[in-house]
């Protein structure tokens, strides 16, 4: 069957010719008769042809880019493109056994995404295109990796802006919902139906990594979820504080903790920023200090409000670090860029009258791929600085 055409202004033109796959509703001339969901040709109103995209009927992003090519968007193609992610995965994720597969854009399979905990997958398929294909994913996926289970986590707010309902459950293969994995010589458990994303922060696996590499002494972790950077900085460390406001994602970290037998690690539940004022006041210091808060800006209106709240949290860590300590800072705030935190975290050190050096300038985990052309690609920032 030959795809239905799409046509786009100059715009929309010009938004493929600057490298993003993006084109937005407004940059459509006519879509008359196209499937929601359907894999489209993109022409120009010369009928020049410039592509192959995802139409959605309802999405604000009307055309989601596949392919600069004629080639049929087919199984094989599809197929091609999830092998050619698992080949990239087996040179980055240095035998790391939870990883993400395939991540969207950045594996030029816009809004899907697979994620990987050994030998179960779990998928999200963030728009109509993507949705229209997860049975052909599911068999894919089976014929590639031959999994134990294939689950979904559908269970996304940003899925309405497609029409698209919320779900999540196990798609093929066994029952599972928690698989332990073992990341950075330690055991974690994710639960794939429960826990944050398809079960837990594979992004930040490598920041994990470097922090334990500068970990010592007494250290903290804030916003620690089920205890990702203190189980990784435990064993080189006196003690550990992990601190975070969910209970739920506390008994994991405990659980995490019993599973790697870890005396030294102690949870509280508390907000972090009242936490480190009282600590503050109490006179603690820490040796080595982990910030990995939500994203403060999930809308770019909310930057301003955002960087406040980096300042505090950064000015209060930058308090309480021991001289030689290091803090590992984070933001997952697209809206917030590098250098705005370098400012924030400068200006934080400033505030504190300290003397601070960054060691490190990282981002997320290499199976997230940035996009040179595709700025919302880029969104983790991590900084590791030490206080003289
Ligand atoms: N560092 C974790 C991921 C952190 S996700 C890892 O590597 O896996 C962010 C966490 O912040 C969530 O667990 C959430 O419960 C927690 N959180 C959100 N607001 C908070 C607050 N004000 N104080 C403490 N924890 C908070």
């Amino acid at each position: 069957m030959t795809p239905c055409s799409v046509v786009i202004s100059q715009r929309g033109v010009d938004r493929i010719l600057a490298g993003h796959p993006w084109i937005y509703r407004a940059d459509i001339e006519d879509a008359s008769g196209v499937e929601p969901g359907a894999v489209v040709r993109v022409v120009d109103h010369r009928k020049g042809f410039w592509g192959q995209a995802f139409y959605s009927s309802q999405s604000q992003i009307a055309l989601r880019l596949l392919t600069r090519e004629k080639r049929p968007f087919d199984r094989d193609f599809l197929a091609e493109r999830i092998a050619a992610a698992a080949v990239f995965r087996q040179q980055v994720v240095e035998g790391a056994q939870a990883y993400r597969l395939v991540s969207s854009e950045g594996d030029l399979l816009p809004s899907l995404v697979i994620d990987r905990y050994a030998d179960c997958f779990a998928l999200q398929t963030l728009s109509q295109g993507a949705d229209r294909l997860k049975p052909m994913v599911v068999e894919i996926l089976q014929q590639q990796f031959a999994p134990r289970a294939i689950l979904e986590r559908n269970d996304v707010a940003i899925r309405c802006l497609e029409g698209l309902p919320e779900q999540k459950g196990v798609v093929a293969g066994e029952n599972v919902s928690e698989v332990v994995v073992e990341e950075n010589g330690v055991k974690v458990v994710f639960d794939l139906l429960a826990g944050q994303k398809t079960g837990g922060f594979l992004d930040q696996r490598e920041n994990r990594a470097a922090a334990q590499r500068y970990a010592r002494g007494r250290a903290f972790d804030g916003f620690c979820y089920t205890g990702g950077f203190a189980l990784a900085m435990a064993g080189k460390c006196d003690a550990v504080v992990g601190v975070d406001s969910s209970p739920e994602a506390l008994q994991a970290a405990a659980r995490n903790q019993q599973l790697n037998g870890n005396p030294n690690i102690e949870w509280t539940e508390a907000n972090c920023f009242d936490f480190l004022k009282a600590a503050d006041q109490r006179g603690e210091r820490f040796d080595t200090m982990v910030l990995d808060p939500p994203a403060f800006a999930r809308q770019k209106s909310h930057r301003e409000s955002a960087l406040r709240g980096y300042k505090e949290l950064n000015l209060r860590a930058l308090k309480m670090l021991n001289p030689g300590g290091f803090l590992i800072t984070c933001s997952c705030s697209y809206h917030v860029s590098e250098s705005d935190l370098l400012e924030v975290v400068a200006s934080a050190a400033l505030d504190a009258h300290r003397t601070v050096s960054v060691v490190e300038r990282r981002t997320q985990s290499r199976d997230h791929p940035i996009l040179l052309t595709v700025p919302e690609t880029h969104y983790l920032k991590c900084l590791i600085l030490r206080a003289l």
